[in-house]
């Protein structure tokens, strides 16, 4: 998609508007690529992610969307306990590339996606502690967004959350490449390509000790500032799997933001009827019966339930658009043991999957109830007295009826929340 009006052709080392030196890519999206830059002026911080949108108009038009969005979360009340919690922007410009002419938006640097750490953790999922402390600082920066800002996300989930690094590991990566780009290293394409907390691509570690070797030193595994995550991930044996790679760069104190602001929608003003990542999306949505706030707490209950099993709370299969949504409805009703009747009959879409308050054209005996408790204790075998609170934790998130979701707030003083000391 590097074509015209789709990304900026970027190339490691190169200097944008003069003032951001691109160091690594960070990651990329449906709308960008995001790049690790550092800010060779005085002022500002030291070091940015740079967000590089697609230049065709459409997308133009999200971008600045975005910016609004970024630029209320940054204004309202910086004060509030939450807005530490949402990524925050530091500046916006144009850049010009032969694909056309792209937004950049600047933005506080983070680490990794809790989609890298749950990746790291070969899908067993985090400890419990952790998974504690980073919904609970989602749910407070939600209470920023909804009732501060009124603002809508949308899109929560694993990879928009991100987790926070020292500066000192930053300024290392950023040094490896500053010395090879001083011995005039050439290289290879992989370092464009591969993600800095991925690097998964074999020829980049290949590359990597070979050019360490040229310049006389050794790569090393670790740094003297890492941070292991090791700590935080679950080692729940599973698939007789056991070998694990330890990843190095997340602090057991972990501290989360929320980023992409690039679906998110005001109150009172949506962009669109269909919102969130199909395995996030929230009942209302899918009966397209209108959302707010609680769309976004429906996604934090599925994320939290993911965090704690490496595994997805609702994975619809289905080639269209209407076989899965049948088959994401049939999730929830087995996983909540069943839907009230009265929310069965509201929204645009009600009548194409229930009659009677029964989902159409399955039959009743096909739906095996099974409850997030009992998941809890029969698949991943969790001790009955920790599933309760935690099941009980999730179902006020994944509630059926908006009105009776907890709201962040709300969500924020759950037992299961207050009992872990954190
Ligand atoms: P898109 O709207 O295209 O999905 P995102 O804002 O989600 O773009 O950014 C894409 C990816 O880039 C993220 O999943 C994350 O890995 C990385 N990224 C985004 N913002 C930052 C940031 N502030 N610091 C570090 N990495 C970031
Ligand atoms: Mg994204």
């Amino acid at each position: 998609e590097y074509e015209a009006g789709g990304y900026m052709p970027i190339n490691i080392g190169d200097v944008l508007r003069n003032q951001y030196k691109v160091s690594r890519k960070l990651g990329w999206g449906h709308f960008s690529t995001v790049w690790l830059c550092k800010n060779l002026y005085e002022n500002g911080p030291r070091y940015v992610a740079l967000k590089i949108c697609k230049s065709a108009p459409m997308f133009t038009a999200v971008a600045n969307d975005e910016i609004r969005l970024l630029q209320e979360t940054r204004s309202v009340n910086p004060n509030h306990v939450g807005f530490k919690n949402i990524v925050q922007m530091v500046d916006t410009f144009k850049l010009i590339s032969e694909n056309g002419v792209h937004t950049a938006i600047s933005l506080e640097i983070m680490g990794p996606s809790l989609l890298h750490l749950l990746m790291q953790s070969d899908f067993r999922g985090i400890q419990v502690p952790a998974v504690c402390k980073i919904i609970f600082q989602v749910l407070r920066g939600l209470t920023y967004l909804h009732e501060e800002c009124h603002i809508i996300h949308t899109d929560i989930k694993p990879e928009n959350i991100l987790i926070k690094v020292d500066e000192s590991y930053i300024r290392q990566i950023v040094g490896k490449m500053e010395r090879f780009s001083e011995l005039g290293v050439e290289l290879p394409r992989s370092y464009v390509s591969s993600e800095v907390w991925t690097e998964k691509d074999s020829n980049l570690h290949q590359s990597d000790d070979e050019i360490m070797s040229r310049i006389g030193e050794q790569r090393s595994s670790s740094y003297p500032n890492d941070i292991y995550l090791s700590d935080l991930v679950n080692y729940r044996e599973r698939h007789n799997q056991t070998s694990f790679i330890a990843p190095m760069w997340v602090n057991p104190n972990i501290e989360i933001k929320i980023a992409d602001l690039g679906n998110a929608c005001w109150v009172d003003h949506h962009f669109s009827q269909e919102i969130q990542t199909r395995q996030y999306r929230a009942l209302e949505v899918i009966m397209g019966a209108g959302y707010s706030y609680p769309a976004d707490i429906w996604s934090v209950g599925c994320m939290a339930f993911e965090l704690a099993t490496g595994e997805m709370l609702f994975s619809p299969k289905g080639s269209t658009d209407m076989s899965a949504n049948i088959d994401h409805l049939c999730l929830i009703w087995e996983t909540l043991g069943g839907i009230p009747r009265y929310i069965t009959e509201t929204g645009s879409e009600s009548k194409k999957f229930f009659f009677n308050g029964h989902l159409k054209d399955v039959p009743i005996d096909n739906l095996r109830i099974w409850k997030i408790e009992d998941v809890l204790v029969e698949k991943y075998k969790w001790k009955r007295l920790d599933a309760i609170p935690f099941a009980g934790f999730l179902e006020s998130l994944v509630e059926p009826d908006p009105a009776l979701r907890a709201t962040a707030s709300q969500a924020l003083t759950n037992e299961w929340l207050q009992s872990m000391d954190i």
